[in-house]
């Protein structure tokens, strides 16, 4: 259960909890204790060139066993910790975590990798974050060139002067943005004139749509020729299957991640796929030595 879990937590059917108010308070109690205590944990999901299936990259999703629920979805409690103020030290703890965990995959794989970190809106209008971030790219040794934090559509619709001085100031130490799940809210233009992202992350409704959809296909097409003469590399989200892999790299997606490719996982267990015999492309990907 516990394997499953941390693999997709996200809808997690039988792991997915419903709240009540006790409950939620109790829940709230074990999830500043499991922040005190270090004890969130991340999975690694690897980002693939789609036309190579060679994995370029990882993204950290942050993931927390309970004693009472198991594992409790993101969707849950980062909510919960945004609510109550636990976002700073929740965001911090899971940097710290991935830029670890990562350099662990990067060292047994003995070639960089890309890290891509999620970011809580909250987070970008702290005063305290690029420097946060700088500490823990110095304690865990990460170059923060390879390092890309992923906002939300949604925490940038409140894009104020505080959340672009701080994507300013994360660029300007070498660390790049990506425009997280991209064609879910609002997704606007004037979005990708606003915030100077490197990437921009097409969510996983928007891939899953492009194969039942000639109007969906004619967006990504239009989406990908912008992002290109913007200088925006596009990432698709929620690849699930030789259809959607196949067609996001005959539309020129620069990178995709998605079950088909590789689910979330530990870093023990993304290095113990290489010496089983693994998913396909996972191997091939991540030893970036297999031939089709
Ligand atoms: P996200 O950043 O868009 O992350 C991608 C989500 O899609 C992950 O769900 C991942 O497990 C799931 N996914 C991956 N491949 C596929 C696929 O092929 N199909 C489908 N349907 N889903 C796929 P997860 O791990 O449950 O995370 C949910 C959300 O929680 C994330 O969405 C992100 O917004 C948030 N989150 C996770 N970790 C953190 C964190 O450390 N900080 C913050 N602020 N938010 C986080
Ligand atoms: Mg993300
Ligand atoms: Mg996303
Ligand atoms: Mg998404």
């Amino acid at each position: 259960r516990a394997e499953s879990a941390l693999h997709s937590a996200k809808g997690g059917g039988r792991n997915c909890i419903r709240l009540a108010a006790p409950e939620d308070a109790r829940l709230l109690r074990a999830l500043r204790t499991a922040v005190a205590t270090s004890s969130i944990q991340v999975a690694l999901q690897p980002l693939v060139d789609p036309t190579s299936e060679r994995t370029v990259g990882v993204e950290a999703l942050a993931r927390w066993l309970d004693d009472v629920h198991g594992w409790v979805s993101p969707g849950v409690f980062i909510p919960l910790a945004e609510k109550n103020g636990l976002v700073p030290d929740l965001g911090a703890a899971v940097l710290e975590r991935a830029c670890r965990d990562a350099g662990v995959l990067v060292a047994h794989l003995g070639r960089p990798l890309m890290l891509t970190v999620n970011a809580s809106g909250g987070e970008l209008v702290r005063e305290e974050y690029v420097q946060q971030v700088a500490e823990v790219l110095q304690r865990t040794g990460w170059p923060a060139h390879d390092l890309v934090i992923e906002v939300t559509e949604s925490s940038l619709e409140a894009a104020s002067t505080a959340t672009m001085a701080t994507v300013r100031r994360l660029q300007e130490v070498g660390v790049r943005i990506a425009i997280d799940d991209f064609g879910t809210g609002y997704s606007a233009f004037s979005q990708l004139d606003a915030i100077p992202a490197e990437y921009l992350k097409l969510d996983t409704s928007f891939t899953a749509a492009t194969t039942t959809s000639p109007r969906r296909r004619a967006m990504l097409s239009a989406l990908v020729g912008l992002c290109r003469d913007l200088g925006i590399k596009v990432i698709a989200e929620g690849v699930e299957t030789p259809e959607h892999a196949a067609l996001v790299a005959e539309h020129g997606c620069d990178l995709a991640q998605g079950f088909y490719f590789a689910k979330p996982q530990s870093v023990g267990d993304l290095i113990a796929s290489l010496d089983r015999v693994p998913h396909r492309t996972t191997q091939q990907g991540l030893t970036g030595s297999g031939s089709p």
